[in-house]
C-alpha cells in the first residue's frame, strides 16, 4: 500500500504548480519576479509528479531516473527561489548569463552524482527506497548532505534578502515581503518532516513548496503586482525629463526615475548607489515638508551652481484610502527662469526706450509749438512793421498841419491819373486854389490863427471833394484838387460851388469868425500835356483870377501852358 494514498495530493500539487507556472509564464513580462515564480513552479510541478511516480515505482533502475528528474526539480526550486527573492527585493534585477551558469553548476553535479550512485553510493547509501513502498525516504550519503546544505544556503540567502527588505524596505512593500516569508513555512515544514524521517512513505517537500508557490502567486500577481511593475513604469519614467520620486508616509524613497536619480546626485554628490529606502529629506536638504502643492525652490548643486526647481507634490493613497505617501515631480526650470529674466530685462529696456522716444517726441512737439508761436510772433511783428511802414509812408505822403496829401504825393497821383487819362482817352481836370490875402490873417490874428484857417479850409476842401478826387496842399496857403474823368467845365462848376460856400461861411479862428475867400484857376489836360504843364496852366488861370479881383474862379486859357511851355511861364 505504502504512500499511494498520497498520490492525489501530489497530483493536486502538480496541477496547482502547473497552473501557477502557466499563469506566471503568461505574466512573466510584467516583472522578473513573476517570471522566476513560473520557473520555481515548473520545478515544483516536476518535483511533485516525480514524487508521485516514485511512490508508484517498484524498479531500482527507473528509481534512479526518477531521482535525477526529481532532484532537477529540487535544484530548480531552490535556485528559482533565490532568483525570485532577489527579483522581489530589487525590481531592476535580471538573470544574467553568469548567474545562470553558476546556478546550473550544482544541479549538473547532483545529476552526475545520482547517475553514478550505483558505483559510489555516496548520494544514496542504497537504492532500497526505489523498491520499498514503506520507506520512500532514502538513506542519504555525504553527497546528498552536501547538496542539502547548498540548497539550504540558496534558500536561506533568498529568505534573508526578504527578511532584510521586510525590516528596512519601504513600508508599502512590507506586506509583500512578509507574506512571501510566511509562504516558505509549508515547504520548510514538508522538507523538515522528510529529513527527520517523520514520514517515510514519501517526500512531502514538493507539496509544501506547491503551497509556497500558490501563496507567492497570490501575493505577487493578485495582490502586489502593481508594486512589482515599476520596471515597466521605470521605462515610462525614463522617457520623461521630469524627475519623479515617490516616498512613503514617513518620507522614505519608494521609487525614483533616472532623471530623479541624476538630479539628486547632482544636488547631493556622494549619494549611495541605491537610493530607495533612504529618507528623501536626508538625501536632499532644503526640501520643505511635503504638502499637496506646487512650489519653486532655489537650490545650489554640488558644483555651486544655482538650480531652480519647480516641485509638484501630490499625496498618494492606498486601496483603503489611507495616506500612503507622496509623489514628487520636479522640473529643472533654471534655463527657463534665465530666459524669462532675460525676456523681462529686454522688455524693460524696450519700455525705457519707448518712454525715451515718447519723451523726445514730446520735446519735439513742444519745440514745434514754440517754433510756431515764435513764427506767429514774427508774423505779428512783420504785420506791425508793415503797418508802421504803411503808416510811415502814409505820414510821408501827408501834410503835417492839414492832414491833406502833400505836394510829393500830389505829383505822384497826378502822374498816375494823367497816365490813366492818356491811356483811356478820358478827361482830367485840375484846380489850383489860393486863399486871398492870407498874409493879412497872419498879420492881424497871428500865425496860429492862420494855421487854424488853413486846417478849416482843408476840411472844407475834403468835404466838398468826391471820392475819386485827389486833394492836396500845394504849399503855403495854396491847394490843389485833381478831378479824374472830369472835364474842365465840370471842374469849374465844382470849384465855383466850393468858392461860394467858403465865401459864405465864416471860419472860426483864434476866437474870431473870419470871412475868407479863395481864388482858383482850373485847367483840363489836353493832348500831349505833362502834369507840370497842367499845373502851370492852372497857375496861370489862378494868377488871372487874382488879377481880376480875387474870390473868383478862372478857367485856363486854351493854348496856355502848351507842352514844354511850363518852364517859360515860370
Ligand atoms: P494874395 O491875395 O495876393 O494871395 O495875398 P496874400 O497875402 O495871400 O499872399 P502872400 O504871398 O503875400 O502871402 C502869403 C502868406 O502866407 C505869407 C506867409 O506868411 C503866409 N503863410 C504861408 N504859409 C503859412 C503857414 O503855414 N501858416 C501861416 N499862418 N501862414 C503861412
Ligand atoms: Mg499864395
Ligand atoms: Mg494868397
Amino acid at each position: 500500500m505504502g504512500g499511494s494514498f498520497l498520490i492525489p495530493i501530489f497530483a493536486l500539487s502538480a496541477v496547482m504548480a502547473t497552473a501557477v507556472t502557466v499563469a506566471g509564464w503568461r505574466r512573466r513580462r510584467t516583472a522578473p519576479a513573476v517570471g522566476t515564480l513560473a520557473l520555481v513552479s515548473a520545478a515544483i510541478a516536476t518535483w511533485s509528479v516525480t514524487e508521485a511516480l516514485i511512490v508508484l515505482n517498484t524498479r531500482p533502475d527507473a528509481g534512479l531516473v526518477l531521482a535525477i528528474v526529481k532532484y532537477l526539480g529540487v535544484c530548480g526550486s531552490m535556485a528559482g527561489f533565490l532568483c525570485m527573492s532577489t527579483a522581489m527585493v530589487d525590481r531592476t534585477w535580471r538573470l544574467s548569463r553568469r548567474t545562470l551558469l553558476l546556478l546550473l553548476a550544482e544541479p549538473a553535479l547532483v545529476v552526475a552524482a545520482i547517475a553514478t550512485n550505483p558505483w559510489h553510493e555516496r548520494f544514496f547509501l542504497s537504492m532500497d527506497w526505489a523498491v520499498s513502498p514503506e520507506a520512500r525516504i532514502p538513506e542519504f550519503g555525504p553527497l546528498f548532505w552536501a547538496h542539502t546544505v547548498y540548497s539550504y544556503l540558496l534558500f536561506t540567502t533568498g529568505a534573508l534578502r526578504l527578511v532584510r527588505a521586510w525590516l528596512h524596505g519601504p513600508g508599502a512593500h512590507r506586506p509583500l515581503y512578509g507574506l512571501t516569508l510566511l509562504s516558505v513555512v509549508p515547504s520548510t515544514m514538508g522538507n523538515t518532516i522528510g529529513l527527520l524521517g517523520l514520514v517515510r512513505t514519501a517526500d512531502l517537500t514538493p507539496v509544501g513548496f506547491c503551497a509556497t508557490a500558490v501563496i507567492i502567486h497570490w501575493v505577487l500577481v493578485r495582490r502586489s503586482l502593481p508594486e512589482l511593475v515599476p520596471v515597466a513604469r521605470g521605462h515610462v519614467f525614463d522617457m520623461i525629463g521630469d524627475a519623479v520620486v515617490t516616498v512613503d508616509a514617513t518620507g522614505r524613497i519608494l521609487d525614483l526615475n533616472s532623471a530623479a536619480g541624476r538630479m539628486l546626485r547632482r544636488l547631493t554628490p556622494g549619494l549611495p548607489a541605491r537610493l530607495t529606502g533612504l529618507p528623501l529629506r536626508g538625501v536632499l536638504s532644503g526640501l520643505p515638508p511635503a504638502a499637496n502643492e506646487e512650489i519653486d525652490l532655489a537650490l545650489t548643486d554640488g558644483a555651486g551652481r544655482k538650480v531652480d526647481l519647480n516641485v509638484r507634490t501630490t499625496a498618494l493613497h492606498d486601496r483603503r484610502g489611507g495616506h500612503a505617501g507622496w509623489a514628487i515631480v520636479s522640473r529643472d526650470v533654471t534655463a527657463l527662469n534665465r530666459q524669462r529674466r532675460e525676456l523681462e530685462r529686454a522688455n524693460t529696456r524696450l519700455r525705457e526706450q519707448q518712454q525715451e522716444l515718447e519723451g523726445a517726441n514730446a520735446r519735439l512737439h513742444r519745440q514745434q509749438q514754440e517754433l510756431e508761436q515764435a513764427n506767429g510772433r514774427l508774423h505779428e511783428q512783420l504785420r506791425t512793421i508793415e503797418l508802421l511802414r504803411a503808416d510811415l509812408s502814409e505820414q510821408a505822403s501827408r501834410d503835417v498841419l492839414t492832414g491833406l496829401h502833400n505836394r510829393r504825393h500830389l505829383m505822384d497821383a497826378l502822374q498816375r491819373k494823367a497816365a490813366e487819362a492818356g491811356r483811356d482817352g478820358g478827361p482830367l481836370a485840375l484846380a489850383l486854389l489860393d486863399i486871398d490875402h492870407f498874409k493879412q490873417v497872419n498879420d492881424r490874428y497871428g500865425h496860429r490863427a492862420g494855421d487854424e484857417v488853413l486846417v478849416r479850409f482843408a476840411e472844407l476842401l475834403t468835404g466838398a471833394a468826391r471820392p475819386q478826387d485827389v486833394t492836396a496842399r500845394h504849399g503855403g496857403e495854396e491847394f490843389v484838387i485833381v478831378f479824374p474823368a472830369t472835364t474842365g467845365e465840370q471842374a469849374l462848376s465844382l470849384v465855383e460851388a466850393l468858392r461860394e460856400r467858403v465865401a459864405a461861411e465864416p471860419v472860426p479862428a483864434a476866437g474870431h469868425r473870419l470871412r475868407i475867400t479863395f481864388s482858383a484857376g482850373v485847367a483840363s489836360l489836353s493832348c500831349g500835356q505833362s502834369p507840370d504843364d497842367l499845373l502851370q496852366a492852372a497857375d496861370e488861370a489862378l494868377y488871372a483870377a487874382k488879377r481880376r479881383g480875387r474870390n473868383r474862379v478862372e478857367p485856363a486859357v486854351p493854348g496856355s501852358a502848351e507842352p514844354g511851355a511850363a518852364g517859360a511861364a515860370a
